[in-house]
């Protein structure tokens, strides 16, 4: 029998969020591992999506998304960034996640270069490798002294480019660090993605989820850059639908329309009853991503403290709905370590750090937690990791 697996698909046999939430079922800890929301969405989205099912909106819709969602798309771009999009310049794709392989797939050759930050959203790699590209991942590390904010260095950032670089992959609000990367540090990316001709694929899934009065600048609308940048969003995260899958992407009309390509072999369309809902809810007004924005802020800071009282290190998370922590102070080396032991130890599950990227000493004793939960769950948590010192010594 020949191997049962394409050798670049070996390494990414199963998921770490499957491996935790499944070891949080066992155990009956709360699950702070996989990012998803303990609470439904809108209700008026969620009825939507009812009436669409049972009135019949359940066949094949188009193949680029409904001119209705499209539209939606380009006018929440003019809303929020005064960006102009031309609708027939939206794809409508399922998910990020596919937004994102189709992109990587259509754009790269076998041997091209992806430049990336390290820890990195999980499919980037395989993603990346099922297109038989090469990662080149920059690491994001808290900053000197004094400043605890994850940043990349630039010399290194440079030094990643090559003549083979074909695509930058940026996620701003980052996960798992919850870094919002500012103007400077993308005006540098950017340049270094001009000089190279590099394609730009923002991954912005976070947009609505910064905090303490930050501010989301898409990479699209930095001067120039606008005809080398696919930008990516997704419904799951700003309305709560982790589960539903329906993204988009936009951009100039030769890479659409190459990302259009791939994406046609993979799902061919999207979820057609979600779609005329989610359009109405791109349209909710301003008072809904503001209650978004800062119910999930005081989320963070209920989490944060109570990590920092249970002795971890937190760095102070700027967007996204995680935490990242350092164990180290508990006396811990290895966070994969940890996290197996954690539901035993006190009922609580994360995710290791170092599983999300491509050298894992980098995030050796960085643990991930999310804060998208109910206040009476992460109150619960925060009362569990209180036992954590005692739990870890006994
Ligand atoms: C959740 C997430 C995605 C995937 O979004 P879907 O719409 O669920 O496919 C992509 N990128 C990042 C950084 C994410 O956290």
């Amino acid at each position: 029998m020949r191997e049962p697996m394409a050798a670049r698909m070996r390494p990414f046999t199963s998921t770490i969020f499957a491996e935790m939430s499944a070891l949080a079922l066992r155990t009956g800890a709360i699950n702070l591992g996989q990012g998803f929301p303990d609470t439904d969405g809108p209700p008026s989205l969620l009825a939507d999506v009812a009436a669409n099912v049972t009135g019949g909106v359940n066949q094949y819709p188009p193949g680029p998304g409904i001119p209705e969602l499209r539209t939606a798309v380009a006018e929440h771009q003019r809303r929020f960034y005064g960006q102009e999009v031309d609708p027939e310049r939206v794809l409508i794709t399922t998910g990020a996640t596919e937004a994102i392989a189709s992109a990587i797939l259509a754009l790269c050759e076998p041997g091209d270069e992806v430049v990336t930050f390290q820890p990195y959203y999980d499919s980037y790699a395989a993603t990346i490798a099922l297109a038989g590209a090469t990662l080149r991942a920059v690491p994001l590390r808290p900053g000197p002294s004094g400043s605890p904010t994850f940043a990349f260095d630039p010399d290194e950032l440079c030094a990643a480019f090559s003549a083979r670089t074909r695509v930058v992959l940026v996620n701003t609000p980052h996960n798992p660090t919850g870094t919002v990367l500012d103007r400077e540090q993308l005006t540098l990316i950017g340049q270094l993605a001009v000089e190279s001709d590099a394609v730009i694929v923002a991954d912005e899934v976070y947009e609505h989820m910064l905090y303490d009065g930050r501010e989301h600048v898409p990479m699209a609308t930095l001067p120039g850059l606008a005809d080398r940048t696919l930008t990516i969003s997704s419904a799951g995260k700003t309305f709560s639908v982790t589960g539903w899958k329906v993204g988009w992407v936009h951009g100039p009309a030769e890479l659409l329309a190459s990302v259009r390509a791939a994406k046609q072999f993979l799902t061919y369309v999207s979820g057609a009853p979600f779609q005329p809902a989610i359009a109405n809810a791109l349209a909710l007004p301003d008072s809904f991503y503001d209650d978004l924005a800062s119910g999930l802020q005081g989320k963070r800071d209920l989490l944060s403290a109570g990590l920092r009282a249970a002795g971890l290190t937190v760095y102070p998370s700027s967007g996204t709905y995680f935490v990242v922590t350092d164990v180290a102070p508990l006396g811990v080396a290895d966070g994969v370590e940890f996290c197996w032991r954690l539901p035993d130890l006190v009922g609580v599950a994360a995710v290791p750090v170092s599983v999300f990227c491509a050298d894992p000493d980098l995030g050796r004793t960085l643990v991930r937690f999310a804060f998208c939960k109910r206040d009476e769950v992460l109150a619960e948590a925060v009362a569990r990791l209180a036992n954590l010192r005692k739990a870890l010594a006994a």
